[in-house]
């Protein structure tokens, strides 16, 4: 697909990705589940040249965990985004891009080792412990 548009609740933030397949992960960490309340759907659009925020940049307010940026929309709280600087790489919050969750595979659970045990998806998939070996 190509120039998918994506937005927060409140419609501030807007978000386009270049070009993307289908591919969403979860993330099981336990920085994601405090921020979110549960796991983080996730696509992993890459580097910044395949992202263009289309409204509301300056709405972004960013909280920088160790080296990672994790950005939220400032008006509506929506979770939106991590950047990695180091590897120009963002990764987002599927459910921000109506087009992609509507037909997504559901691809891999990351940090599957922080998961608590009162949850777990239906289904199988790649499973990542938080050194990216498959479990
Ligand atoms: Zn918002
Ligand atoms: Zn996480």
């Amino acid at each position: 697909m190509n120039n998918i548009k994506g937005h927060c609740a409140c419609g501030a933030v807007e978000i386009i990705i270049k070009e993307y397949g289908d591919f969403v992960y979860a993330c099981h960490c336990d920085d994601c589940r405090r921020m979110n309340s549960g796991p983080v759907l996730s696509v992993n659009p890459g580097p910044k040249e395949n992202v263009t925020f289309e409204r509301g940049e300056e709405k972004i307010t960013i909280y920088h965990d160790g080296g990672i940026e994790r950005g939220f929309c400032s008006v509506c709280g929506s979770n939106l985004l991590w950047y990695n600087p180091a590897e120009n790489n963002y990764c987002m919050n599927a459910e921000l891009f109506d087009d992609i969750i509507q037909n997504a595979s559901f691809g891999a659970e990351l940090f599957y080792d922080m998961k608590p045990g009162y949850y777990s998806f239906a289904g199988e998939r790649k499973k990542l412990n938080r050194n990216f070996e498959e479990i």
